[in-house]
Protein backbone atom coordinates (compact mmCIF):
# COMPACT_ATOMS: atom_id res chain seq x y z
CA UNK A 1 0.00 0.00 0.00
CA UNK A 2 1.22 3.67 -0.49
CA UNK A 3 0.51 5.77 2.46
CA UNK A 4 -0.53 8.94 0.32
CA UNK A 5 -3.59 10.70 0.34
CA UNK A 6 -2.26 11.98 -3.10
CA UNK A 7 -3.35 10.80 -6.39
CA UNK A 8 -0.05 12.19 -8.49
CA UNK A 9 1.84 10.26 -6.75
CA UNK A 10 0.26 7.12 -6.26
CA UNK A 11 0.09 7.00 -9.74
CA UNK A 12 3.69 7.74 -10.13
CA UNK A 13 5.14 5.09 -7.44
CA UNK A 14 2.46 2.21 -8.55
CA UNK A 15 4.16 2.76 -12.77
CA UNK A 16 6.87 2.33 -11.08
CA UNK A 17 6.64 -1.33 -9.09
CA UNK A 18 4.45 -2.14 -11.41
CA UNK A 19 7.38 -3.95 -13.37
CA UNK A 20 7.96 -6.30 -10.11
CA UNK A 21 4.68 -7.61 -9.54
CA UNK A 22 3.71 -5.14 -6.60
CA UNK A 23 -0.01 -4.23 -6.47
CA UNK A 24 -0.56 -0.72 -5.14
CA UNK A 25 -3.76 1.09 -3.47
CA UNK A 26 -3.64 4.35 -1.47
CA UNK A 27 -3.95 5.15 2.06
CA UNK A 28 -6.74 7.32 0.77
CA UNK A 29 -8.40 5.15 -0.91
CA UNK A 30 -8.75 2.88 2.34
CA UNK A 31 -9.51 5.68 3.87
CA UNK A 32 -6.62 6.35 6.35
CA UNK A 33 -6.53 8.92 8.50
CA UNK A 34 -3.31 11.22 7.68
CA UNK A 35 -0.83 11.20 10.15
CA UNK A 36 0.73 15.04 11.02
CA UNK A 37 3.98 14.82 9.83
CA UNK A 38 5.47 15.91 13.10
CA UNK A 39 9.39 14.54 12.37
CA UNK A 40 12.43 17.17 12.16
CA UNK A 41 13.85 14.96 9.14
CA UNK A 42 12.35 13.31 5.72
CA UNK A 43 13.49 9.99 7.49
CA UNK A 44 11.57 10.68 10.37
CA UNK A 45 8.42 11.95 8.59
CA UNK A 46 8.18 9.48 5.76
CA UNK A 47 8.64 6.32 8.79
CA UNK A 48 5.80 8.05 10.52
CA UNK A 49 3.44 8.18 7.40
CA UNK A 50 4.82 4.56 6.42
CA UNK A 51 4.08 3.07 10.19
CA UNK A 52 0.84 4.74 10.22
CA UNK A 53 -0.34 3.14 7.27
CA UNK A 54 0.51 -0.32 8.15
CA UNK A 55 -0.49 -0.47 11.72
CA UNK A 56 -3.79 0.51 10.89
CA UNK A 57 -4.71 -1.55 7.39
CA UNK A 58 -2.28 -4.22 8.13
CA UNK A 59 -0.41 -4.12 4.89
CA UNK A 60 3.13 -3.28 4.08
CA UNK A 61 3.14 0.00 3.25
CA UNK A 62 5.41 2.47 1.52
CA UNK A 63 5.73 5.84 2.28
CA UNK A 64 7.84 8.59 0.70
CA UNK A 65 9.14 12.26 2.06
CA UNK A 66 10.51 14.78 -0.30
CA UNK A 67 11.10 18.44 -0.50
CA UNK A 68 13.99 21.28 -1.42
CA UNK A 69 17.07 22.33 0.95
CA UNK A 70 19.26 25.66 -0.29
CA UNK A 71 22.93 25.48 0.49
CA UNK A 72 22.91 29.57 1.74
CA UNK A 73 19.34 29.06 3.83
CA UNK A 74 21.16 26.48 5.89
CA UNK A 75 19.21 23.59 4.34
CA UNK A 76 15.98 25.10 4.26
CA UNK A 77 13.22 25.10 3.46
CA UNK A 78 13.88 20.87 4.24
CA UNK A 79 10.86 19.13 5.53
CA UNK A 80 9.10 22.72 5.62
CA UNK A 81 9.07 22.75 2.02
CA UNK A 82 5.20 22.45 1.18
CA UNK A 83 3.96 24.43 4.12
CA UNK A 84 5.98 27.65 2.76
CA UNK A 85 3.68 27.25 0.39
CA UNK A 86 0.72 27.60 2.62
CA UNK A 87 -1.66 30.65 2.60
CA UNK A 88 -3.93 29.64 4.98
CA UNK A 89 -3.55 32.90 6.67
CA UNK A 90 -4.96 35.32 3.58
CA UNK A 91 -8.55 34.57 5.18
CA UNK A 92 -10.48 33.07 2.67
CA UNK A 93 -8.49 31.69 0.37
CA UNK A 94 -6.46 28.37 1.67
CA UNK A 95 -4.14 26.02 -0.22
CA UNK A 96 -0.78 25.96 -1.80
CA UNK A 97 0.66 28.73 -3.47
CA UNK A 98 4.22 27.95 -5.17
CA UNK A 99 4.97 31.36 -6.88
CA UNK A 100 4.97 32.99 -3.69
CA UNK A 101 6.97 30.24 -1.76
CA UNK A 102 10.11 30.58 -4.73
CA UNK A 103 9.45 34.15 -4.34
CA UNK A 104 10.36 33.57 -0.41
CA UNK A 105 13.19 31.29 -1.24
CA UNK A 106 14.95 33.78 -3.87
CA UNK A 107 13.94 36.92 -1.94
CA UNK A 108 15.87 35.14 1.40
CA UNK A 109 18.93 34.34 -1.20
CA UNK A 110 18.91 37.68 -2.66
CA UNK A 111 19.00 39.70 1.04
CA UNK A 112 22.30 37.44 1.15
CA UNK A 113 23.98 39.64 -1.91
CA UNK A 114 24.57 39.17 -5.08
CA UNK A 115 27.05 36.27 -4.67
CA UNK A 116 25.42 34.21 -2.88
CA UNK A 117 25.97 30.76 -3.65
CA UNK A 118 22.77 29.42 -5.53
CA UNK A 119 23.58 25.74 -4.71
CA UNK A 120 20.17 23.38 -4.05
CA UNK A 121 18.95 19.65 -4.04
CA UNK A 122 15.90 17.89 -3.62
CA UNK A 123 15.49 15.13 -1.21
CA UNK A 124 13.19 11.69 -1.20
CA UNK A 125 12.98 9.18 1.33
CA UNK A 126 11.36 6.13 1.07
CA UNK A 127 10.33 4.24 3.86
CA UNK A 128 8.86 0.97 3.83
CA UNK A 129 7.06 -0.82 6.63
CA UNK A 130 5.54 -4.41 7.56
CA UNK A 131 2.81 -5.18 9.97
CA UNK A 132 5.89 -7.28 11.61
CA UNK A 133 7.08 -4.10 12.70
CA UNK A 134 10.17 -4.59 9.96
CA UNK A 135 11.39 -1.04 8.49
CA UNK A 136 13.61 -0.07 5.32
CA UNK A 137 14.50 3.21 4.21
CA UNK A 138 15.76 5.39 1.72
CA UNK A 139 17.44 7.93 0.65
CA UNK A 140 17.37 9.87 -2.63
CA UNK A 141 19.41 13.26 -3.78
CA UNK A 142 19.60 15.30 -6.92
CA UNK A 143 21.82 18.55 -6.84
CA UNK A 144 21.42 21.54 -8.83
CA UNK A 145 21.06 25.54 -8.59
CA UNK A 146 18.44 27.86 -8.03
CA UNK A 147 17.66 30.04 -11.20
CA UNK A 148 15.06 33.41 -10.96
CA UNK A 149 12.75 33.80 -12.52
CA UNK A 150 11.00 30.77 -12.56
CA UNK A 151 10.86 28.94 -16.55
CA UNK A 152 8.46 26.28 -17.78
CA UNK A 153 5.47 24.67 -17.10
CA UNK A 154 5.95 21.12 -16.60
CA UNK A 155 6.43 19.45 -13.29
CA UNK A 156 5.01 20.83 -9.88
CA UNK A 157 6.27 22.68 -6.99
CA UNK A 158 9.63 24.33 -7.07
CA UNK A 159 10.63 22.61 -10.52
CA UNK A 160 10.90 25.65 -12.40
CA UNK A 161 13.32 27.18 -10.44
CA UNK A 162 15.35 24.51 -10.38
CA UNK A 163 18.32 23.63 -12.83
CA UNK A 164 19.98 20.19 -11.77
CA UNK A 165 23.74 19.63 -12.23
CA UNK A 166 25.11 19.71 -15.85
CA UNK A 167 22.18 20.90 -17.47
CA UNK A 168 20.42 24.47 -18.42
CA UNK A 169 17.03 23.59 -18.18
CA UNK A 170 14.68 24.10 -15.35
CA UNK A 171 12.92 20.64 -14.08
CA UNK A 172 9.90 22.59 -15.20
CA UNK A 173 11.45 22.31 -18.81
CA UNK A 174 12.57 18.94 -18.77
CA UNK A 175 9.86 16.37 -20.48
CA UNK A 176 8.48 14.29 -17.55
CA UNK A 177 9.83 10.70 -18.54
CA UNK A 178 13.67 12.34 -18.43
CA UNK A 179 13.03 14.08 -15.08
CA UNK A 180 11.63 10.82 -14.19
CA UNK A 181 15.48 8.83 -14.81
CA UNK A 182 17.07 12.31 -12.92
CA UNK A 183 15.23 13.11 -10.17
CA UNK A 184 15.69 12.54 -5.93
CA UNK A 185 12.62 9.93 -6.26
CA UNK A 186 14.19 7.96 -9.52
CA UNK A 187 17.32 8.13 -6.77
CA UNK A 188 15.91 6.77 -4.25
CA UNK A 189 13.59 4.24 -6.19
CA UNK A 190 16.65 2.75 -7.43
CA UNK A 191 18.15 1.91 -4.18
CA UNK A 192 14.54 0.41 -3.28
CA UNK A 193 14.17 -1.83 -6.24
CA UNK A 194 17.57 -2.89 -5.52
CA UNK A 195 17.63 -4.04 -2.12
CA UNK A 196 14.23 -5.47 -2.32
CA UNK A 197 14.23 -7.04 -5.72
CA UNK A 198 17.39 -7.61 -6.48
CA UNK A 199 17.76 -4.95 -9.22
P1 LIG B 1 5.77 16.00 0.77
O1 LIG B 1 6.85 15.03 0.40
O2 LIG B 1 4.43 15.59 0.24
O3 LIG B 1 5.77 16.35 2.22
O4 LIG B 1 6.02 17.38 0.01
C1 LIG B 1 7.27 17.86 -0.29
C2 LIG B 1 7.20 19.10 -1.13
O5 LIG B 1 8.49 19.22 -1.75
C3 LIG B 1 6.23 19.03 -2.29
O6 LIG B 1 4.99 19.56 -1.97
C4 LIG B 1 6.94 19.88 -3.36
O7 LIG B 1 6.68 21.21 -3.22
C5 LIG B 1 8.40 19.71 -3.06
N1 LIG B 1 8.93 18.76 -4.01
C6 LIG B 1 9.21 17.46 -3.79
N2 LIG B 1 9.65 16.86 -4.91
C7 LIG B 1 9.64 17.83 -5.87
C8 LIG B 1 9.95 17.83 -7.24
O8 LIG B 1 10.33 16.82 -7.86
N3 LIG B 1 9.80 19.01 -7.87
C9 LIG B 1 9.37 20.14 -7.27
N4 LIG B 1 9.03 20.18 -5.99
C10 LIG B 1 9.17 19.03 -5.29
Amino acid sequence: MIATHNAGKLKEISALLLPYGVKCISAGSLGLPEPAETGTTFVQNAMLKARAATEASGLPALADDSGLSVAALDGRPGVYTADWAERQWFEGSPGRDWYMAMGKVEGMLQAKGPDVLRDAWFSCVLALAWPDGESAVYEGRVDGALTWPPRGEMGFGYDPVFVPAGRNQTFAEIAPEEKHTISHRADAFAKLVAEQFGG
